[in-house]
């Protein structure tokens, strides 16, 4: 084996070696990366790290208790004292080169993406990878300008973040949350998802590697028990939550009342509305990329389908015939277009919710598809004859379903898409401009694709109304949550 990567009581330990001789490999046993070491857990616990697809076991994760979680955050604090007063553009330094190493690095994290969590291979290769990256080119670019884009208010970085991630875009979001706290001066105790810690811990690999100072960033592994000894740590003065609208909520009882900062990106259930002057075949598109994509993983799914009635017939056809050419299947194959649900528990609760449709009188379309006999699958879904109360068109379901409405007016269109506690996302597909923006500044929803879904970039902000979460990742917006003046 090239380098000098050597195990010690069984744990993964830094040691640089030549990026061929890592590509995708992954360690069967990791610790805790706390001040820019891997450290076995305080009480020693492990829990495994599975393949969705396969079921395989692919590593045993270190599972982070309250001992641990003080451990990290007293390591980030005392890295915070550097690393604040480091100057602006050495931290960008850094930021861009992690940035380069991740594109580096891309094949790797692409299939290790895709081996933990499920996704189509494709889809970490073209889109979660090089998205992590371009965030932290992105906020490399600030981290010397912030008194610049906060003209004559001195700001100045808050402190220690806790952050918590979902397991749907695991790296995408370990960026989107590590590079503004960093490139604000903020050190960092990161808690990826306990399905989806291997990127993560990969990442923690990289920082080493660019000789990032150790404790700038810190990631604790576990699931629940360990998120909510990072949230109740008196150490932590803001937390970032990225994750269910059910934790988000208990995570604001849990700071309530002390001076942490937070910021929830919550559940979604978008409204994707189509009108009868929209490019049907071009719409069509956008529908199966706005629900299918990620398998719905998506906290910003256009789950809700609003079709104007004119076109009803037509567009329902075209969704059938398309999405049986939707390929369900091994995600490590690069034809693949849906992969694996995440996690048994997901496929089960998405289980519920088709049940759930059927019950309420909702009519079922699913492909026939031949899926592979282990692993967790659900072939792409739609529902017709759809109402608002049906739960199916009302809870988020976090998987490839999509319930489908009609309507026959602008204004009635609008009061819908708008009757739900969420307000995350929302597609509005039509070839009048007058419409675009008369929808756009009348739906409640942090963010508003007009005739394109799913499109992401660092440059502009993201976040939730109403039960989908506050504060704004992204852009300028994405750094104000980590300064103070
Ligand atoms: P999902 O239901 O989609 O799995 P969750 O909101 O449960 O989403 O999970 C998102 C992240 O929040 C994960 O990293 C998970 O471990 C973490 N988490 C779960 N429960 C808590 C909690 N009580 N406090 C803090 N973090 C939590």
């Amino acid at each position: 084996m090239a380098g000098k990567e050597k195990k010690e009581s069984g744990l993964w330990e830094y040691s640089p070696a030549p990026e061929s001789a890592s590509i995708g490999k992954i360690a069967p046993k990791y610790g805790l990366f706390i001040d820019g070491k891997f450290i076995a857990p305080a009480k020693g616990r492990y829990f495994p790290s599975i393949n969705p697809a396969t079921e395989a076991k692919l590593s045993m994760i270190a599972e982070a208790d309250a001992a641990d979680v003080d451990k990290a955050v007293k390591a980030a604090r005392k890295a915070f004292g550097s690393w604040s007063r480091l100057s602006a553009s050495e931290r960008g330094k850094y930021l861009y080169r992690i940035a380069r190493m991740i594109q580096e690095r891309a094949r790797e994290f692409a299939v290790i993406e895709t081996l933990d969590g499920g996704k189509p291979i494709r889809e970490s290769r073209d889109i979660d990878i090089p998205l992590a990256a371009a965030h932290f080119f992105y906020y490399a670019g600030w981290a010397d300008k912030l008194e610049y884009a906060f003209p004559n208010r001195k700001p100045k970085p808050i402190g220690v973040a806790g952050q918590i991630i979902p397991w749907n875009f695991p790296l995408l979001m370990a960026a989107w949350k590590i590079a503004p706290a960093l490139a604000a001066g903020n050190t960092v105790v990161l808690k990826p998802a306990e399905t989806t810690s291997l990127t993560a811990l990969k990442l923690a690999e990289l920082f080493s590697d660019c000789g990032l100072p150790p404790g700038v960033v810190n990631i604790v592994t576990g699931a629940g028990a360990t998120g909510a000894a990072l949230v109740n740590h008196k150490g932590i003065d803001k937390i970032a939550f990225t994750g269910s609208t059910d934790v988000g909520k208990i995570i604001q009882k849990a700071i309530a009342g002390t001076t942490k900062k937070s910021t929830l990106e919550l559940g979604g259930k978008a409204a994707n509305i189509i009108f009868e002057d929209a490019t049907i075949d071009q719409a069509v598109e956008g529908i199966v990329n706005g629900i299918y994509f990620n398998q719905g993983h998506v906290c910003c799914a256009g789950s809700r389908l609003f079709v104007q009635e004119s076109i009803h017939e037509e567009v329902v056809r075209k969704l059938k015939h398309r999405i049986k050419s939707l390929r369900v299947g091994d995600p490590m194959d690069k034809n693949t277009d849906v992969g694996a649900i995440n996690s048994k528990a997901q496929l089960e609760t998405i289980q519920k919710y088709v049940r759930l449709g059927k019950e309420e009188g909702a009519e079922i379309f699913q492909p026939s598809c031949n899926l592979p006999d282990k692993g967790f699958w659900c072939p792409p879904t739609l529902f017709t004859n759809v109402s608002q109360s049906h739960t199916i068109a009302r809870e988020e379901i976090f998987g490839p379903v999509l319930a489908i409405q009609t309507f026959r007016t602008e204004a009635e269109v609008i009061a819908k898409a708008n009757n739900t506690p969420f307000g995350l996302s929302a597609g509005v597909w039509t070839d009048k401009g007058s419409k675009i923006f008369n929808l756009t500044s009348k739906l409640r929803a942090g963010v508003v694709w007009a005739n394109t879904y799913n499109k992401f970039d660092p440059v502009s902000p993201f976040g939730g109304y109403k039960e989908s979460g506050f504060g704004r990742e992204g852009g300028l917006h994405g750094i104000l949550p980590y300064v103070q003046f």
